[in-house]
């Protein structure tokens, strides 16, 4: 914790397989330690020791959203008062939000939707894809108010979707990254690790499979 001069960022490594903290830029930002920025670091060394995805094209974004998918939910299963489960990421630590989920191309180099281009993108935009997918699959498509913040959801192919709340999705994503997802792999192989984990909870003719389906094809991924 404490770590630099005004280092207004967290970061997990595998070497020491630790977290760091700064202790944000001193005037916005405060100390870099909420609930989904500590979530998402964690994450990183639950991903580091299950499917250790690649850190690199979309591996890397399959990465960065597993950290943004469980930070997030820390922040729901903690239900804070102060900082109540929401659709925003690091929105305590850098107010109004770093990331989001509904429209991750709000912060204006985030990907909502896959494409043949998306790998090339930094990981922690490449992962917008899948932190869309999370949202539709839990949400739903178009507006929708949660804990009083207004979400407004658009798809690529012009569906609507129907969510199936984020503990499912949530513990879909975690079957499929502990059991399905390896280093390599990329957003086709994500879909077929959470179908595959969603058909191991759920069942195959579930709502729950069916949806996680068409959440994974609203955001171009077939
Ligand atoms: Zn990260």
């Amino acid at each position: 914790m404490h770590v630099g001069t005004n280092w207004d960022n967290a970061q997990w490594s595998d070497a020491c397989f630790c977290m760091m903290t700064g202790d944000g830029d001193g005037t916005t930002d405060p100390e870099q330690v909420d609930l989904d920025t500590m979530g998402h670091e964690m994450t990183h060394g639950v991903t580091s020791a299950t499917a250790n995805l690649r850190y690199s094209s979309e591996s890397g974004g399959l990465n960065e959203a597993t950290s943004d998918i469980f930070g997030t939910m820390v922040e729901w299963y903690a239900n804070n008062a102060v900082d109540k489960g929401d659709y925003l990421f690091s929105d305590q630590s850098t107010p109004p939000w770093l990331r989001r989920f509904d429209k991750p191309s709000l912060d204006g180099r985030s990907a909502d939707c896959w494409s043949k281009s998306v790998g090339k993108l930094d990981v922690h935009y490449s992962s917008g894809v899948a932190n869309h997918f999370f949202y539709l699959a839990s949400e739903g498509s178009g507006a929708k108010t949660v804990n009083g913040v207004a979400y407004n959801s658009p798809t690529c192919n012009g569906s609507t979707v129907t969510g199936i709340g984020n503990q499912k999705v949530a513990a879909v994503w975690y079957r499929a990254l502990t059991v399905y997802m390896t280093s390599t792999t990329n957003y086709s192989g994500a879909r077929t690790a959470t179908l595959n984990a969603a058909r191991d909870l759920y069942g195959a003719s579930s709502a729950e499979y069916a949806a996680i389906a068409a959440a994974w094809s609203a955001v171009s991924v077939s």
